[in-house]
C-alpha cells in the first residue's frame, strides 16, 4: 500500500511517500516559503536529490509541484496519481471529539475549520492541504491524524482550568495537548528500548514548536501546551507560559489591539523575541561569541524545561527516563547539557562525552550509575501517521 503523508504548515508542505507495511520510504520532500517567488523545493529518493527554487503562490500550487515531481519521467516514483492508496494528513487541533485516526468527511473538515481559531498557525493550512489533496488525488482515501489525539487520556484534573465549570462543560475550554504523534512515537520507542511497558517517561519535543509530555504506562497524563499550542516552554517564536494579566495590560494600558497581541505572542516572542534570532543554531553561535541576550535566552529556556521535569516527576511519583527529540532535542548538545545540569537530586546524570557525540540514532546519554535514563530518540511523525493510516485501512 502506498501512503502519502502530508504535513501542511502556514508557509510549507512537508511530505513523505511510504510503502506500508514495510515502512519503506519511497521519497521525501518539502516546499518552504510558499507564497513567495523563491520557494524552495527539496525532493529526495534513493537515487536522486533535487533542490530547486520556484515561484509558488499558494498551497494548491505547492501540491501541484509535488505531484509533478512524483510523476516526473526521470526522477519521479509514480506513473499515475492513482497509485497512491491513501493520504495521511497531519492536523494540529482535533478538539476532544477525535482521539484516533479518522477518515476525512465533510463533518471532519467542518470541525477542523471550527477549531481554526485555537490553532491559527496550523489548522487553516492543514485544511487547505486536505482540500487540495482531495482534488489532485481523487481516488486515494484521505485520512487525518490529529496532534491532540494522543492526549485524550489526560485526566480531568490535569486538563481542566480553574475557571467556571460552564466553560469546560459547554464551551470546550480545557487543555488539549499537541505534538501527540511525536510524543506517542518516541515514548513507544523508549518502552521498546527499556523493554518495559509500565514506565514513567518525560518526553521533551524541542523543534520550532516545543512541548513536554508526562507519559505513564504508555499514556499521556499531562502536557505543557494547553488549549492551543502556545502554552508551556519557550519556543522559536511563541512565548509559552505567561501571566494572562499581561494581555489585559497590553490592551488596556499600552494600546495594543487583540490581533497585535496574538501576533506578538505567537510569532514575535520566544527565542526570537529574546534574541532577534529564531534558529537555535544562530543563537548558540552568538552565545559562544559572548552575546549576553543569547546566553540568557538559552538559560531561560533550559530553566523552564527543568521546572516541568520537576513538576511531572512529582505528578508521576517517579521517573524512569527523559527523552529528547525533534530538531533541537536531537541535535543540540548544549541545550541537553543546560537542561540536565544540577539534576543529581533526581538521580539524573548526563555523560558529557556521550552527549557531545554527534549521531542520528536512538541513544542513551546518561552515566552508568544514573538511575534516570537520558535518551535521544529521533522522532518520525510521518512513519507514525503512516502506521496509523495503514492500521485503520487494514481493519
Ligand atoms: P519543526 O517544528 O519545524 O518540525 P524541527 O524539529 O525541524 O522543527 O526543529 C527546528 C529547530 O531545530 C530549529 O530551531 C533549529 O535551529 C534546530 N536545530 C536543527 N539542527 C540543530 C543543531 N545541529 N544544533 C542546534 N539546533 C538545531
Amino acid at each position: 500500500m502506498n501512503i502519502l503523508i502530508i504535513n501542511s504548515g502556514s508557509s510549507s508542505i512537508k511530505y513523505q511517500l511510504l510503502e506500508m507495511p514495510s515502512s519503506r520510504v519511497i521519497c521525501v520532500g518539502s516546499i518552504e516559503r510558499i507564497g513567495s517567488t523563491d520557494a524552495i523545493s527539496n525532493y529526495r529518493t534513493d537515487n536522486n536529490k533535487v533542490e530547486k527554487i520556484y515561484e509558488i503562490a499558494n498551497h494548491k500550487a505547492g501540491l501541484e509541484r509535488i505531484t509533478s515531481l512524483l510523476l516526473d519521467a526521470e526522477i519521479g516514483v509514480l506513473k499515475s496519481t492513482e497509485e497512491i492508496d491513501a493520504i495521511g494528513h497531519r492536523v494540529v487541533h482535533g478538539g476532544s471529539d477525535y482521539t484516533a485516526t479518522t477518515l476525512v468527511t465533510e463533518e471532519v473538515k467542518e470541525k477542523i475549520k471550527i477549531l481554526s481559531p485555537l490553532a491559527p498557525l496550523h489548522n487553516p493550512a492543514n485544511l487547505e492541504g486536505i482540500l487540495m489533496a482531495e482534488q489532485i488525488f481523487a481516488i486515494a482515501k484521505q485520512m487525518v491524524v490529529f496532534d491532540t489525539a494522543f492526549h485524550g487520556t489526560m485526566p480531568v484534573k490535569a486538563k481542566k482550568y480553574a475557571v467556571p465549570n460552564e466553560l469546560y462543560e459547554k464551551d470546550g475550554v480545557q487543555a488539549y495537548g499537541f505534538h501527540g504523534t511525536s510524543h506517542k512515537y518516541v515514548s513507544e520507542k523508549a518502552n521498546e528500548y527499556l523493554n518495559n511497558q509500565h514506565t514513567k517517561l518525560i518526553s521533551i519535543h524541542l523543534g520550532n514548536g516545543c512541548s513536554i509530555t508526562a507519559i505513564q504506562d504508555g499514556k499521556s497524563i499531562d502536557h505543557s501546551m494547553g488549549f492551543a499550542p502556545s502554552n508551556g516552554i519557550v519556543m522559536g517564536t511563541r512565548s509559552g507560559d505567561i501571566d494572562h494579566s499581561i494581555i489585559f495590560y497590553m490592551v488596556n494600558t499600552l494600546g495594543y489591539d487583540l490581533n497585535e497581541v496574538s501576533e506578538l505572542l505567537n510569532k514575535k516572542s520566544g527565542m526570537l523575541g529574546l534574541t532577534g534570532f529564531n534558529d537555535l543554531r544562530d543563537i548558540e553561535e552568538e552565545a559562544s561569541k559572548g552575546n549576553k541576550q543569547c546566553i540568557l535566552a538559552l538559560e531561560m529556556n533550559a530553566y523552564r524545561i527543568k521546572k516541568y521535569i520537576g513538576a511531572y516527576t512529582s505528578a508521576m511519583n517517579g521517573l524512569d527516563a527523559i527523552i529528547f527529540t525533534a530538531g533541537i532535542g536531537e541535535n543540540s548538545s548544549l541545550m541537553r547539557q543546560l537542561i540536565c545540569k544540577d539534576m543529581e537530586y533526581f538521580d539524573l546524570n548526563l555523560d558529557d562525552s556521550k552527549n557531545d557525540l554527534r549521531a542520528s540514532n536512538l541513544r542513551e546519554l546518561n552515566t552508568e550509575d544514573s538511575k534516570v535514563k537520558i535518551l535521544v530518540i529521533p522522532t518520525n511523525e510521518e512513519l507514525e501517521i503512516a502506521k496509523q493510516v495503514y492500521q485503520l485501512l487494514s481493519k
